[in-house]
Formats: C-alpha cells, structure tokens, sequence
C-alpha cells in the first residue's frame, strides 16, 4: 500500500506513477530488506542482500549513490592526491631522473574536473549494479513510521512509504562541527573537508585544524600544490588514533621534509575572518601561551559524527550511546527487532571497507543467520606520500597490554627496487607474540604501502606467522620484498640489512 501525503493532485499522481513503475513494496508484500543509506555500508549491503534473493530496497537521500565515500570523501580525496603528487614530482622530482620539463603549471579547474570525472563514473556505477542486482534505488529521506515501515520523503516531491521484513541502518557520519561553536564553517574559507575538496584557487596559506588522516592528506594535497600548510594538533603525535607512534614520528619527520609544519601539543581557541584573511587563535594545549596564526583558508578536520537525525529513533525505541552512535550487538543488530546497523553510524572506525564488510555480513545474517567480520584484521591506510597502512595491534597497545612481543624491521633504502625507482623513504615493521611467532600487527611507512598491507591483513586473517611470511617467494625486484624480510627480521635475520 502507497500512502501519498502531499496534497497537490499532480504529485500525488507523479508519486503513484513513479512508486508502482518502480514496483515499492505494498502493504502485502513487504520488502525483505529495506537499507536506509546508499554509502558503502549500505550499498553493499543492498546489493548483497540482493544477491542472496532477497527482494531489496536501498534509500539514498543524497541524489546519487556511494556516501561520503565516493562524493566527497575517499575518491575525490584520493583523485586530488594522485594528482597533485603527479605535479610535485614533475616539478622536483622529474629533474634527477632524466626528464627535464619545462613550465609545469597547476590548471586547478581541470584537476577539479578529473575529480568530478572519476566520482560520476563511480556513482553511476554503482546505479548499474543496483539496476543488474535488481536492487530498487529510492531517492528519497527515510524516517521510521514503525520499526517494518519507512516513510520516505522522496528527492522529487512527494512521499512514499514501504515495508520491511529486516531494515538495515546505514546513514554514515558527517563533518562534526568545532568543539563549542568556536568556528563557523563557511565552505570557503573556513572549510570541512567538503569544502577542502573543492577549493577554487591555491590558498597562499593553509592552517589545518587536526592532525588526523583527513587533515593531513588534505593537507598534502594543498601543500603540493603551492600552499604553505601549517597543522595545528591538540595532541602530541599526528595520523590519529591507531598509528603506531615510532611510525607517526618518522611520518612527520618525512612530512616536515616535504615543506609541511606542525605545532603539536596545541589547542585552537577560535577563529576570526578579517579582511580577508583568517585569524586562529591557539594556546599549548596545557593552558597558556596564546598565539595567533594567519591563513588564507582555514580546514576544520576534528572528525566526523554519525547521522541519525531525522530517522525518527526514539519513536522506535532504538538506542544510541553518548557520542551518537547507534548501539548494536555483534550481529549488528540494534535495541529493535528486525532493525539492524552497520557502518560510521555506529561502533568501529570510520571506513569504508569496515562499512563494505558490515553491509555483506549483514545481509548474511538476514539471509542465513550468520556472517562475519575480523575487527582484527581491518587496514587503515594514509594516502600521502609516502603512504603509510597498518592492521593489528601497536608497539604502545601492545607494551600497554603486558604482550611479549618480537619486532621485525626492514627499511626501503635496503630494497632493491625501492632504490632502483630512487623511492626509499620508509619500513616496514612487524610485530610478532614472542612465543609462538604470530603476527600482532604490520605497519608500513613507504611507496605503496596501501597496496602492500593487504599481505599483511591475508596474513593476520590465516593466523599466519612471520616464519610463514619469510618463507614465502616474492617477485624480485618488488617492494615487496621489503615486506618479507621484515617478516624475515621478526623471524630470524634480514638477508639484505
Ligand atoms: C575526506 C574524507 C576522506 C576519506 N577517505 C577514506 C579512505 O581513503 N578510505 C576509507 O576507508 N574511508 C575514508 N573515508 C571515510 C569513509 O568515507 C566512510 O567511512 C564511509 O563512507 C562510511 O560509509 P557508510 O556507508 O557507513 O556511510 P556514508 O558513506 O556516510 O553513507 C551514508 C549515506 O546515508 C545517507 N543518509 C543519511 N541519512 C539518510 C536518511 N535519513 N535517508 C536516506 N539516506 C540517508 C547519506 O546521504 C549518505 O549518502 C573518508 C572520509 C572523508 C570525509
């Protein structure tokens, strides 16, 4: 049954047309999933739940699908990165390698549109897999009439309602706003990431507010591009929470070297626009010593919170805790029946493959019962470069724990190929459960070292060793070969170190 609550005749023909053509669900015949959120969570959810046979429904109030992944977050994060490293490399680094260019100019409008270029065609892809998994794609805002049935507030005008065996929450997170209400954000010149991602020109000067993954990919962007950046961090270590801290320090050390300054240990006070130009207003983050930094454009990047306004929770009794994040069990299901959640919205970090792996094992549960997810064995990645990735426990989580542990290193400047491509910043470093070998945990500070954890997260999912890893062939020449005889390190001995 459609229940059409605007009271215009013609959209109320428009919303029927559009809601029967589409085949939503009626009163009799309920959906057997409805996920709320086509981010990557709900995305893969919808599709997987498809796949299994069940009749699906995904809600996206966004106008286009994949969530902060694909509009405004990983991708054209990732897009700008690529390409501003590109500029900075013909620029300083082409030179000692042969390649003599001449006049190599930023056109930040065609980099904006490459970014756009490579977001559409994902977005769209992912309409094309919902049109081939039959998944029906309702544009539209969700809130809970009851914990089966969803009133959606469709993107065209109009409402429309459905019914549900099973929802799935997946409503992500977004920018959280600066403690206090101390900065307002105006998406020029004091941007979230959002607006980070779409600035018009090169500021002069750059300040960013957070020294996590966010703000110091954006960061390097803007600093490769021309920007004098300067990170402003609370805490005494940059890369956020989960970076292992021998790493964080090399990470800055190499970051410094490539123009960008820090002021660790430093609290933001406020900000002020005058004349054109930002004022931000610091002290040590132990009280005391203000000082004021001046920037053309300033990047609030302080995280991210979940999005659960409007969905109408209360109503139907499920739960959040203090931060905002909607409570579940291990199955994800939440305080309610039949409503289930995954993904930014509630525990875990914020990732997207964390969200992808949630929304297939969800479905897994509405389908069979069961599924899963290592929460041990999630990467996490920085795309600056050089990259940095990681999975597993930390020297400080472990030393804190009481582990007996084994370290294993082994540096690119011993790589062959690392040397060949005159690419050798960087290591990799194992760590390893003293007595039985295992493999804890593997960061990695070097060229391509997003690619290369997923060695490491295989590893740690097979309970493997580091003898199993030493004693395994890689390529040579590859980087890879970094990565064994770290393994090599923990185990025994490095052939080459
Ligand atoms: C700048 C930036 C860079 C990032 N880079 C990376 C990276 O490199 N790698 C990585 O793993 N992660 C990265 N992330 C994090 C990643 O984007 C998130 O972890 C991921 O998008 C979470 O997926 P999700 O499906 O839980 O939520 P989201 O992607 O936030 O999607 C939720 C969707 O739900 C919709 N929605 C919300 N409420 C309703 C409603 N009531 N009705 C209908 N629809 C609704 C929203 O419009 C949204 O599209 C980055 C984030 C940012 C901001």
């Amino acid at each position: 049954m459609l229940q059409v609550q605007r009271s215009s005749r013609k959209a109320v023909a428009r919303c029927v047309l559009r809601s029967s053509r589409r085949g939503y669900a009626s009163g009799s015949e309920p959906y057997d999933a409805v996920i709320i959120g086509g981010g990557p969570g709900g995305y893969v959810a919808a599709i997987k739940s498809a796949q299994l046979g069940l009749r699906t429904a995904c809600i996206e109030k966004r106008g286009s699908l994949g969530g902060t992944c694909l509009n405004v977050g990983c991708i054209p994060s990732k897009s700008l990165l690529n390409n501003s490293h590109l500029f900075h490399q013909a620029q300083h680094d082409f030179a000692k390698r042969g390649i003599d260019v001449s006049e190599v100019k930023v056109n930040l409008g065609q980099m904006m549109k490459a970014k756009e270029q490579s977001v559409t065609g994902l977005t769209k892809g992912i309409e094309t897999l919902f049109k081939q998994n039959k998944v029906d794609y309702i544009k539209g805002t969700a809130s809970f009439v009851s914990p089966t049935r969803i009133a959606v507030q469709l993107n065209e005008g109009g409402s429309t309602e459905v019914e549900a065996k099973n929802v799935v929450i997946a409503t992500g997170s977004e920018v959280a706003p600066f403690p206090g209400g101390a900065i307002q954000i105006d998406e020029e010149q004091i941007v979230s990431s959002t607006g980070a991602l779409a600035l018009q020109k090169v500021p002069e000067k750059m300040v960013v507010i957070g020294g996590g993954v966010i703000g110091l990919e954006l960061g390097s962007v803007w600093s490769r591009l021309g920007a004098e950046v300067t990170v402003v961090e609370f805490l005494g270590g940059i890369g956020g929470a989960g970076i292992d801290e021998e790493i964080a320090k090399q990470f800055q050390r190499i970051l410094q070297k490539q123009g960008i300054k820090f002021q660790l240990n430093t609290k933001v006070l406020g900000a002020e626009k005058k004349d054109g130009k930002v004022y931000i207003k610091t002290e040590a983050a132990k009280g005391g010593k203000e000082a004021t930094l001046e920037a053309d454009v300033v990047l609030v990047s302080v995280g991210r919170r979940p999005v659960t306004e409007g969905l109408n929770l209360d109503k139907i009794g499920v739960e959040v805790d203090q931060k905002g994040r909607i409570v579940i069990d291990d199955q994800f299901n939440t305080t309610v029946q039949g409503v289930k959640c995954i993904g930014d919205v509630t525990f875990g970090p914020m990732l997207a493959h964390k969200a992808e792996e949630e929304g297939i094992a969800a479905a897994e549960y509405i389908k069979a019962g069961h599924g899963h997810v290592n929460y041990n064995a999630i990467p996490s990645v920085v795309y600056t470069y050089p990259e940095v990735a990681w999975v597993g426990k930390t020297e400080q989580e472990l030393k804190a724990a009481g582990v007996q542990y084994k370290v294993g290193k082994f540096p690119f400047a011993a790589n062959s190929r690392a040397k060949t491509n005159l690419d050798t910043e960087g290591q990799v470093k194992f760590l390893t459960e003293k007595e039985t070998d295992r493999i804890l945990g593997v960061h990695i500070i070097g060229p391509n070292a997003g690619e290369m954890i997923g060695e490491a997260v295989l590893a740690i999912e097979y309970g493997a060793s580091s003898e199993d890893v030493a004693r395994t062939t890689h390529a040579h020449p590859t980087l890879s070969e970094a990565f064994k005889e770290a393994a090599m390190a923990a185990y025994q001995k490095p052939i080459h170190f």
